[in-house]
């Protein structure tokens, strides 16, 4: 049956319009309801289960923070980059300081003199370790602030659904 508001083509025995929302006329119990086949890759209409007053709300609930959702993602994203960078330049720094070492023994042995031994292996790790630390701490930090709009909005939508539930 076609809807007078929207000219949309529903299924035979729908209460409402699948396009709209809008109320269609009464048809005759079961006349052709099982005869039309369900179009390809759309579930059968069931008219059944849909309340007369299904309010259109639930639809666009997922669509709402639609900017905290994607800065939440953001976060968790640099957050994950940060803490790459983070391993990343810490082993880096650590190798360095090992080649350096070894780098500066070899010179010592070379020259017969000892060097200050201000980076080498230590100094490496030691850097490493900052650098694990700081960008260890930034990387949460990036995370924990996605998480925290995650979950803000987790919260809101429950009050909400709660509120919605409420009203019914
Ligand atoms: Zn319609």
């Amino acid at each position: 049956m076609r809807c007078a508001q929207c000219g949309t083509e529903n299924l035979p025995g729908a209460r409402l319009c699948v396009q709209c929302g809008a109320p269609l006329p009464a048809e005759m119990e079961g006349a052709s309801v099982a005869a039309v086949p369900p179009a390809p890759g759309r579930v059968a209409w069931q008219p059944a289960d849909v309340g007369p007053a299904m309010p259109a709300v639930p639809v666009s609930v997922p669509r709402r923070f639609l900017v905290l959702r994607i800065l939440s993602v953001i976060y968790k994203v640099f957050g994950g980059i940060v803490a790459a960078f983070t391993i990343l330049g810490a082993l880096g720094s650590c190798l360095v300081g090992v080649a350096g070492g070894a780098m500066t023994q070899e010179l010592e042995r070379q020259l017969g003199t000892p060097l200050p031994q201000a980076g080498g292996l230590i100094g490496g790790v030691a850097v490493g370790l900052f650098v694990l630390l700081y960008g260890g701490f930034i990387a949460l930090t990036l995370y924990g602030a996605g998480e925290g709009i995650a979950l803000f909005i987790a919260i809101e939508e429950n009050t909400r659904s709660i509120a919605a539930s409420g009203r019914r």
